[in-house]
């Protein structure tokens, strides 16, 4: 038996859909796959588990190759689910291999030894945050955004949540204060600001990580998920975003 956790007939932990035409954006998407090695089998957790949105971001792998085909920006999608490793979080973050995800049971997390985090870590986190750094770094002195694509449960602990896009900041704001104010134009949206989540530098890693420590300015987009749970919503987010996106970075140029 081989000493490694991907074998011949997984497949590799990240989808690169290469730049198409000249872009500021490098998008990125750390929930966007639910694949697991076959090695793991099913983590013991159920088949219909494996839709929830425990396993990925739902709606939002999709967002981004659409995203991707209209701007021509490169795009890098994690392939594998966030419960065999949440690429979100930094090596050796607590949670990134989570025990309990909303409240359903990751067996095959609970009794995991170290090593087997180590390979998930060698052989899923590494590659995926190496090609985005290989990716930034060929970038040279191009003025580069990072975009970070992600999507939200509706409900979380019995609790609705109204927002149907919420944009997350920490210390950076350029980029995020403008999409604010350009969403919150369209009185038919629910906007949250730092909703559902708070984006700090320990909760998260993708931003922090390559971003914040490098200058870039980002934005971190969170979409409600049944708001993309089919082609039509897929198509008509993308759409958005498409739009407002360049419109972000013009009006951070000029300011
Ligand atoms: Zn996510």
């Amino acid at each position: 038996m081989s000493n490694t956790l991907l074998s011949s007939i997984d497949p590799a932990p990240y989808l690169m859909f290469p730049e198409r035409k000249p872009s500021p954006f490098v998008l990125v998407s750390d929930h966007a796959g639910r694949k697991v090695p076959e090695k793991l089998g099913d983590l013991g957790v159920g088949k219909e588990d494996w839709d929830r949105h425990i396993a990925w971001d739902i709606g939002i792998g999709e967002v981004g190759q659409l995203l991707h085909k209209a701007l021509g920006s490169v795009l890098i999608e994690q392939v594998y689910s966030r419960l065999v490793i949440d690429c979100n979080r930094a090596p050796g973050h607590k949670t990134s291999i989570p025990h309990v995800s909303d409240e359903t049971a990751v067996p095959g997390n609970i009794h995991a030894p170290e090593t087997c985090r180590q390979m998930r870590e060698k052989e899923i986190l590494h590659p995926y945050h190496d090609v985005i750094e290989e990716v930034l770094s060929q970038r040279g002195q191009k003025p580069t955004a990072l975009i970070a694509l992600h999507s939200f449960t509706p409900q979380f602990g019995g609790k609705k949540r109204p927002w149907d896009i919420g944009i997350l900041h920490n210390r950076d704001k350029r980029m995020s204060q403008i999409m604010l104010n350009l969403l919150r134009e369209d009185p038919e949206l629910c906007v949250g600001d730092n909703e559902p989540y708070v984006l700090t530098d320990t909760s998260d890693y993708t931003v922090p990580y390559h971003a914040e420590t490098k200058g870039l300015p980002y934005l971190e987009i969170e979409i409600r998920q049944d708001l993309i749970g089919d082609k039509a919503g897929q198509h008509l987010w993308a759409e958005r975003l498409a739009y407002l996106l360049p419109m972000v970075w013009e009006r951070m140029a000029h300011d």
